[in-house]
């Protein structure tokens, strides 16, 4: 599928400031906007858009990822857009308010805040990174208390009214001239305490809690790729949508093979022998082993690339490289047969090579 660039999406230059990015952004969001389009699904797809291109090029790290590299870029992130509306809502709570002005109530209180996003670092095998794998995690995440639903408040009452900022979450201190607010010590700036704490969670209102999940890592992930897992991360404040957890990958190093991007590289001992004369060799490969036609006059550390028969590649379609290089492997020790047909050999050599070793040497005097 081809996407639309996000510059021009928003309509703005590829050298917009980040305020002109977001004055772009607020005209499109309060055009497209879903209340006043019901059921209009293509205004629908281009508020959808919109948030899109604004999530990408509002953040400076996503930004110059995608200046450089285009959508693919982005993916390598694991940023995939949007799902919903909620999904849109969740991420720009913040940038709405100031939009529309909503969510003024009760002072500098916001509206409930979005789930943090998790991390989980998994390390998995050389092949299991290559041709990908099912597996299982345990990931450490916090969940709602299911005895106050969240609230921390001894069987799910309403809590009480912060008395010390009578609900404002916030405390405003006279200093000579001036006065100054700041956060609610006591509440937090939540405006709101708890009298009766929940006794299962001793109002925390969650627990931390191990959580298996099944996770389908791709063929051809490798170290620092990273897996979204939408709606795993912390669960947000109630009635707000949980974070995600991204899952980094760390893939392990194996005696035979060595990646390089999507090529796999193997060291191949041969004889002199084969060297000299060419043969049919054994190669290890990915799927188990093949064949190879070692040509004659090969030299030691000459690779030899075998085209598809490296790693799947993550995005797209196809495989790297296998590259072989062949180096000569000199026994350590060999038959009378062998030590006699190597003597005849040294003997033919010194003969012949004799002028040769002359001339070098003569060359290493001067
Ligand atoms: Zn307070
Ligand atoms: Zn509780």
């Amino acid at each position: 599928m081809t996407k639309t660039d996000y510059y021009e999406i928003l309509q703005v230059p590829k050298t917009a400031s980040p305020e002109e990015i977001k004055k772009a952004y607020r005209k499109l969001a309060l055009k497209y906007h879903p209340d006043r389009n019901p059921g209009d699904k293509e205004a629908e797809e281009k508020f959808k858009e919109a948030a899109e291109a604004y999530e990408v090029l509002s953040d400076t790290e996503k930004r110059q990822l995608y200046d450089r590299f285009g959508h693919a870029g982005l993916q390598q992130t694991g940023f995939t857009g949007f799902r919903d509306f909620q999904d849109i809502f969740s991420s720009f709570g913040d940038i709405f308010e100031e939009f529309f002005g909503f969510g003024s109530r009760g002072g500098q209180r916001r509206g409930p805040r979005r789930g943090a996003d998790l991390r989980y670092d998994l390390t998995i095998g050389f092949m299991d990174a290559v041709f990908g794998k099912e597996t299982e995690i345990e990931v450490p995440r916090h969940e709602v208390c299911e005895e106050c639903h969240g609230t921390g408040s001894s069987g799910g009452a309403e809590p009480g009214v912060c008395q010390m900022c009578n609900g404002r979450g916030q405390v405003t201190r006279s200093q000579g001239f001036f006065s100054i607010s700041t956060t609610c010590p006591t509440c937090q700036g939540s405006g709101t305490v708890i009298t009766d704490p929940c006794r299962s969670c001793r109002g925390l209102g969650r627990f931390l809690k191990k959580r298996k999940l099944s996770l389908k890592v791709p063929a051809g992930v490798e170290t620092g790729s990273r897996l979204r897992l939408n709606g795993e991360g912390e669960p947000g404040e109630p009635g707000a949508a949980p974070g995600d957890l991204y899952v980094v990958i760390h893939q392990a190093p194996h005696e035979v093979f060595r990646r390089q991007d999507d090529d796999v590289i193997v060291g191949l001992p041969i004889s002199y022998s084969v060297a000299v004369l060419g043969g049919e060799v054994e190669i290890p490969t990915l799927e188990g082993q093949d064949k190879m036609e070692v040509p004659a006059g090969t030299q030691s550390g000459q690779d030899f690339r075998i085209s598809g028969r490296g790693i799947p590649h993550l995005r797209g379609r196809g495989r790297g490289d296998l590259i072989v290089v062949v180096y000569i492997e000199t026994p350590k020790k060999v038959d009378k047969q062998v030590e006699d047909l190597l003597r005849q050999l040294a003997e033919l050599e010194g003969a012949k090579v004799t002028p040769g070793k002359r001339s070098f040497f003569a060359r290493r005097g001067k």
